[in-house]
């Protein structure tokens, strides 16, 4: 089926205005031409042709060339020119236009229609042979490269030869004779190229360049796009044939493209370019510079070419006519090309134009105040993870930068500073008041002080779950994981990144967002949570059911979390407590203890701080929800490893070297994320979880005493499998609780719930729901565990197989709702069985994935969780789940 536009007939088929069937271009062409814009006639050939030329053995079908010769006449009797004339001849363009704008598929051929006897009508009705001339070595140029893939350096080489011969400088002053002598050069290079003549028939011509948008959407460079984009393979590209308007007729003529408002700020003021005596491709090129639009545009620049408004007044003020019918048509910032043919005004494209996210922002909260749409509408255009631009300072993006390698994009924002290879160096460093990159094969809590230290974390190993991610994200650090390229020479405290070798103490720069790591230091931007930040987090959180939580471990990050919106804790991980340096020793100490006597000698020193901890994070979020969960450490984080640190555990215990290694190399598991972690830890050493509600209870009940106000702590367990597991240590719990307070004198209110992270917890949710008050999805294990991937060893593998679609993103990252997602299904529904009000939340890293988060709403939960950066990209996709 072919849809015309823009001809006599003003009516338009409702169908042509369905990006699925006419593209996006297509359709946007068919609606200004219905709301009497100015569009050079023409007409699309459907998507569904596409994909049956495609799957029919590229072959047009007989009705198809019925159609397209039908439609072609009417544009024929809309212009008055004929097809192929010598005369006055119809010249064209050919488009592609998918649903979608896809890079990778064939872009544009003008002027087609032009032959050996055409040009000579074109020079004749123009009046001006040069053009005509020009126009057709134009045409040959761009067909041959688009259609007949010939090298279009062949034809630029050709052309400044023929310059250099005759010691012109610009094309313009290249004559009518010149040209004519270049379109006998260029046919001969196809001819040679192709070993077949340049097609001087214009039908084949037209067949030939709708052919070639066709099979483009085959080419290798659209698939990789699709399957980088999520889009199907079966949707088809739209073809547009459309009368040519020439921007190149002169002195009145002009080409441009513009914004309806500023992409980058959001400003509402006229944006863009234009090219007096232009063809569109000269603007995009690059090889002349482009003017102003506005004067006010120019007179900022300091420029001295006059813009488009005072060279081409009338033109221009047509075309601010059309920009404010657009807006207001389509109620969004509109991207548009134009041509002005003699003093003409011609809309070529228009479509919804890509911005930054803080012009997104403006736009969305102006246009609420414009009337042009509501907060509904305007929660919905921001894209969620866009905000994280808006909150870390960020790269100049102006700022030229040397990628040394790409890793996983773990944790975002930009950081520059100096390579210290551990974080004793990196404290060191800090100390001092420098700014340093901490570089580490992979990071274990040790590394935390030095962590903090930096402004930036750079791993060679770990996936975006690993502790270096985790822990950057949840501190806001920036942090490139699993660069596997960086490998790290301690001794002589050198790095080398491919072919760089580098060494402690020069410069480099991460940019956590895109994961990329450069040489020296690129100039960074602060981020500004302006005004309208604010009001669109306000419409968000009117329009959301879910609430938002975070998951903090400090006091700071707790009151960063605040700051964003975070409506309570939905995860303390009090191991992280302990990777403070003065503590990890008495957490060895613990560990590494060889029976009760040892450990709680080792807990006596840890409970103080602990509680301690819990007090000051009570206070930063009085009167909301905080979740603690006990302690799960995976003990391979936590055994020392270097020669330094069995010597200062060996002073601090008494104890020897030999033995304490000795006891550590007991400890060793080969599979430490499914060893002695988690309530494991608990159900074999009680003491430790004791200590550990003491603090929770004795720091509330202080809390209580001190404001007056009880916090509400809800006491997680984590990586329950079983119901009986949950049950010994709920019972362990509230018998702490009753001790404290006996003690104290007051008692408080506190949930005991679990995570359910394990598939056998999913699984037997209804009867863990007993003795739970509340679930937690700790969707980073159940993840590992479903799939049996290791969240710390992933990384080399599950780029290859996204990129091969077997995921189509990271599911560390993104929730496999397929898969795991049919558990967090399935435990919700038996844990609300069970318990039908029992609260529901999540507390993996997928609590700030918008994709995850729309899932979580259908599933019913309570709450999101997420590390505070995420917090408020979490209440903006938790409002645009509810919507
Ligand atoms: C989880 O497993 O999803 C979780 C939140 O716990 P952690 O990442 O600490 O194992
Ligand atoms: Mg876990």
């Amino acid at each position: 089926t072919v849809y015309s536009f823009g001809g006599t007939d003003a009516s338009i088929d409702p169908r042509a205005k369905d990006k699925t069937i006419t593209g996006g271009k297509g359709a946007n062409l068919a609606e200004m031409a219905e709301i009497g814009l100015p569009v050079p006639p023409g007409f699309t050939i459907t998507t569904e042709e596409c994909v049956k030329y495609l799957a029919g053995g590229s072959d047009f079908s007989d009705q198809l060339r019925a159609d397209v010769a039908s439609a072609l006449r009417q544009v024929e009797a809309a212009v008055g020119k004929d097809f192929g004339s010598k005369d006055d001849p119809l010249l064209v363009s050919v488009r592609s236009g998918a649903r979608v704008s896809m890079p990778g598929m064939m872009d544009t051929v003008l002027n087609l229609g032009l032959n050996d006897d055409t040009v000579a009508g074109l020079a004749a009705t123009s009046g001006d042979e040069r053009f005509a001339w020009d126009s057709y070595r134009r045409f040959i140029q761009m067909y041959s490269d688009v259609v007949l893939g010939v090298d279009h350096g062949l034809f630029e080489e050709a052309l400044e030869i023929a310059k250099e011969d005759k010691g012109f400088y610009a094309d313009t002053e290249m004559e009518a004779e010149d040209w004519k002598v270049l379109v006998a050069q260029y046919k001969n290079i196809v001819e040679q190229e192709r070993g077949q003549p340049f097609p001087l028939d214009v039908h084949e011509q037209l067949w030939g360049a709708i052919a070639a948008v066709f099979d483009s959407w085959d080419a290798d460079r659209a698939k990789v796009y699709r399957r980088l984009n999520d889009i199907p393979s079966d949707w088809g590209t739209a073809v547009n044939v459309q009368a040519m308007v020439f921007g190149n007729m002169g002195d009145t003529s002009a080409t441009g493209v513009a914004f309806t408002r500023n992409p980058a700020t959001g400003e509402k003021a006229y944006y863009g370019e234009y090219l007096i005596n232009a063809q569109g491709e000269d603007v995009v090129a690059g090889i002349r510079t482009p003017q102003y639009l506005t004067r006010d545009a120019r007179e900022a620049a300091g420029a001295k070419p006059l813009s488009m408004e005072e060279a081409m007044p009338d033109a221009y003020a047509e075309l601010a006519q059309v920009f404010d019918l657009l807006e207001r048509h389509y109620r969004d910032m509109q991207d548009i090309e134009f041509t002005v043919q003699q003093g003409k005004l011609w809309m070529l494209q228009t479509r919804s134009g890509k911005r930054t996210a803080r012009a997104a922002l403006k736009m969305a909260v102006e246009m609420v105040g414009e009337g042009l749409i509501d907060e509904r509408e305007a929660v919905l255009r921001i894209d969620p993870m866009a905000l994280d631009q808006l909150l870390h300072p960020r790269l100049d993006p102006d700022a030229p930068r040397t990628v040394l390698t790409t890793g996983l994009p773990a944790s975002p924002g930009a950081a520059s500073g100096k390579i210290v290879l551990d974080a004793d160096t990196a404290e060191q460093f800090a100390a001092r008041g420098e700014k340093v990159i901490l570089v580490r094969v992979e990071t274990s809590p040790e590394d935390i002080h030095g962590m903090h230290a930096a402004q930036g974390i750079l791993t060679a190993r770990g996936g975006m779950t690993s502790h270096a991610a985790v822990v950057a994200r949840g501190m806001g650090r920036p942090c490139v994981s699993g660069a596997s390229q960086v490998s790290i020479e301690m001794g002589a405290r050198t790095l080398r990144i491919g072919t760089t070798e580098l060494r402690e103490g020069d410069l480099i720069t991460l940019d956590g967002a895109k994961g990329q790591v450069m040489e020296g230091l690129v100039a960074t931007i602060e981020p500004e949570l302006v005004g309208d930040f604010g009001t669109l987090m306000e419409w968000a959180d009117r329009h959301r059911r879910m609430r938002v939580r975070t998951n903090a471990e400090t006091p700071d990050d707790c009151r960063m979390a605040r700051q964003f919106g975070a409506e309570g804790i939905g995860l303390c991980r009090t191991e992280h407590m302990f990777f403070d340096a003065g503590r990890i020793s008495a957490v060895r100490q613990m560990i590494l203890a060889e029976d009760e006597k040892g450990r709680r000698k080792a807990l006596a020193k840890l409970l103080p701080e602990q509680r301690d901890d819990f007090r000051q994070i009570f206070e930063v979020m009085v009167g909301l929800p905080c979740t603690i969960r006990l302690l799960d450490p995976p003990l391979h984080e936590f055994l020392p490893t270097a020669d330094a640190d069995f010597a200062d555990l060996a002073d601090v215990t008494g104890l020897g070297v030999d033995h304490l290694k000795r006891r550590a190399a007991e400890l060793h598991e080969f599979n430490p994320m499914l060893g002695h972690r988690g309530c494991r830890l608990g159900i074999t050493y009680p003491e430790i979880y004791e200590m550990q509600a003491r603090a929770i209870f004795e720091a509330a009940c202080e809390v209580a005493q001190a404001s007056g106000e009880a916090p509400v702590p809800e006491i997680m367990v984590p990586l329950v499998a079983t119901r009986r597991e949950l049950a010994i240590l709920k019972t362990l719990i509230d018998r702490m609780a009753q001790e404290v307070f006996t003690d104290k004198g007051r008692s408080i209110e506190y949930l005991v719930g679990t995570m359910i992270e394990l598939p056998r917890a999913a699984l037997m949710a209804g009867e863990i729901a007993q003795e739970a008050l509340f679930f937690s999805f700790g969707t980073n294990d159940l993840t590992q565990t479903t799939l049996g991937v290791s969240r710390d060893d992933s990384a080399r593998f599950l780029a290859p197989y996204v990129e091969k679609g077997i995921f189509a993103r990271d599911p560390f990252v993104s929730l496999d709702i397929e898969g795991v997602g049919q558990l967090v299904r399935m435990a919700s529904e038996r844990g609300r069985e069970t318990k039908p009000d029992i609260k529901l939340g999540i507390c993996g890293e997928h609590g700030g994935d918008p994709a995850s988060i729309a899932f979580c709403e259908e599933v019913g939960l309570d709450y999101v969780s997420a590390s505070p950066y995420r917090v408020p990209i979490a209440r903006l996709a938790a409002a645009q789940a509810s919507l």
